[in-house]
This record gives structure tokens, C-alpha cells and sequence, in this order.
């Protein structure tokens, strides 16, 4: 096998969990196993494998645990779970999670109706896992992806100044990484530049991922927009799987596979071999089949001579 020469970005896979939790059918844990399997194989170097919320609203999760021990197998690969409070925390990390994610809504409506508690409600609840991350389980770094901040479909128009000051109270409560979610993919290409460099200005290197979503299209676009804005860290979903339940219209965040095609066409390396990441989208199709994959690179396939 060739080395890859060392990767400039890193793409976080966030399909198990933000693809999943977004569509109706079940995928079968076995399915889902062999799909983390063939990803951490394409070379992904962190993977979002799961959401630690109660099975009764989401069952596509109720197996988080068990898949956090099986990725784990993956020595190459930071394996990662959604947390939206204290007890998911609990069980995370109980199960072995690498590191934690936690979404903080910059719209108010949007907070109340994902988790059920103001912006700065989720900030003190942020507090509590980071203590509780201290006392148990002092290496795994906390994330914090603050959802909406390019829009929201509850609230609309979302104010910079909000998004700025919950990320400085982030970073100043101890908060590893602090990133941005166009949760409802109403963010364009100047916004997103705009915002990124404020976040650098503000919180320096603990600005975090671009987590995007191709809602009109203009995820790849937001995408670059961000890497000129100095982001080397992206959020995306093979085959485009992904939403969120809580924001109406919401749906499909950037494709891993479009993501990937864009950047290692462009001489920027991510590490990530794009015939096995391809490869990756059979046993998502296995296990849910009739669910729609999207992807441009995967559609016309890759041009001739391409080496990564
Ligand atoms: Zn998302």
C-alpha cells in the first residue's frame, strides 16, 4: 500500500449519527458496523458514530453503545459521539467514546425545540459535562457545534454578536473545540467566511469544524469558503445522509465523497482514499435500502489518471 502523504484537513464522517438520526428506517446494528468498518478503511480519521439520547426518541440510536465498543477496534481513527447532556455523557464515555460533541443552538427557538432549553441553559449544561469529562475520563476532548448559526428555519435570521458570545463563553468554560452547524443550510459563501474569521478573532485556534449542509447547494461553495477563511476541520456525510429533525427542511449534509473530490483535486489532502470511500456507500445501501444517496463525485465517477 502507498503512504498518503500527511493530511493538510480533516473530514469528521457524521453520517452514523447526524445522517441516521435523520431518516425513518432502522439501520441494522450489523449494517452499521460493517459501514464504520469500510470508512475507517477509505481512512477517516474521526468518525461521529453515534448519539447518546434516550431509545424511546430516537431508536435508530439504541445501540450506541455497542457501537462505540466496536469502533473502537479502529486504533487510527478518534471515535466520536453526540452528547446533549450530562447523562448522554455518562454513557458515552462509559461505553468508550474518544471524544464528545454537544450541540449548542445559537436561535433560542431552535434550542427549545432540540433539546428543550435556552442557549445559555445548554452553556451551564456544557459546564457540567466538561466537570464530569475532568473527574472520569480527563483525555477526551469536548466539542461544542453551535447549531443555527448561519440561520434558522424556526427563528430566522440568526445575530453574529449571539454566536460570537456563546463561543467565547465556551471557550472561556474550557471547551476544546468550538465549530459552527448550518444545521438548516440557509448559510452562503461570504456569510461563512465572514463568521469563520470573526470566530478566529474572537476564540483563536479553538474554532472548530465546518459543519455544513447542502440544503440549496451551496455546501461545497460554503465549504471553500471556510478554508479560506483558515478552517481545516469539515464536517460531512457519506452519500449525503442527514438533517435534522427538529429544523422543518432541513436536510443532507455536504457529501464526504464530493467533500474529499474537491479538496484532493485542489492539491489539499485529506488523507482519505477516494475508491474505498466510494466503496463505503454499499453497506450504507445494504442497510437501508430506498433510502436516497446523494453525490456527484460517486454519479460520474472519478476522471481518468485520478490519483489521490
Ligand atoms: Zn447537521
Amino acid at each position: 500500500m502507498t503512504r498518503l502523504p500527511s493530511p493538510e484537513i480533516l473530514i469528521s464522517e457524521v453520517g452514523p449519527r447526524d445522517g441516521l438520526q435523520s431518516v425513518k428506517a432502522i439501520m441494522p446494528t450489523a449494517d452499521k458496523l460493517r459501514w464504520i468498518d469500510a470508512l475507517a478503511a477509505a481512512g477517516l480519521r474521526e468518525i461521529e458514530v453515534a448519539s447518546f439520547v434516550p431509545a424511546q426518541l430516537l431508536p435508530q440510536m439504541a445501540d450506541a453503545a455497542q457501537v462505540v465498543q466496536h469502533a473502537r477496534r479502529h486504533s487510527g481513527v478518534r471515535i466520536m459521539a453526540l452528547v446533549p447532556n450530562v447523562r448522554g455523557a455518562q454513557a458515552a464515555l462509559t461505553a468508550g467514546a474518544q471524544k464528545l460533541t454537544l450541540p449548542v443552538s445559537a436561535s433560542p427557538a431552535h434550542s427549545m425545540a432540540n433539546v428543550r432549553k435556552t442557549p445559555e441553559g445548554m452553556v451551564e449544561e456544557v459546564k457540567a459535562v466538561l466537570r464530569l469529562r475532568d473527574q472520569i475520563a480527563p483525555g477526551v476532548p469536548v466539542e461544542v457545534g453551535l447549531s443555527t448559526a448561519f440561520g434558522c428555519t424556526l427563528q430566522g435570521q440568526v445575530p453574529e454578536a449571539d454566536v460570537l458570545r456563546l463561543a467565547v463563553q465556551l471557550a472561556q468554560a474550557g471547551v476544546d473545540e468550538i465549530g459552527l452547524s448550518d444545521t438548516t443550510g440557509m448559510g452562503n459563501p461570504a456569510q461563512v467566511q465572514r463568521l469563520f474569521k470573526r470566530m478566529f478573532q474572537e476564540i483563536g485556534p479553538l474554532t472548530g469544524s465546518a459543519h455544513l449542509h447542502n440544503t440549496r447547494g451551496l455546501g461545497l461553495a460554503n465549504a471553500l469558503a471556510a478554508y479560506e477563511a483558515g478552517v481545516r476541520k469539515f464536517d460531512s456525510s457519506l452519500g449525503g445522509l442527514g438533517g435534522c429533525p427538529y429544523a422543518p427542511g432541513a436536510s443532507g449534509n455536504v457529501v464526504t465523497e464530493d467533500l474529499v473530490f474537491m479538496f484532493e483535486a485542489m492539491g489539499v489532502t485529506t488523507g482519505i482514499d477516494l475508491n474505498q470511500l466510494m466503496a463505503a456507500r454499499e453497506p450504507l445501501k445494504a442497510g437501508l435500502p430506498g433510502e436516497p444517496l446523494y453525490g456527484m463525485t460517486p454519479a460520474a465517477g472519478l476522471p481518468k489518471g485520478w490519483r489521490t
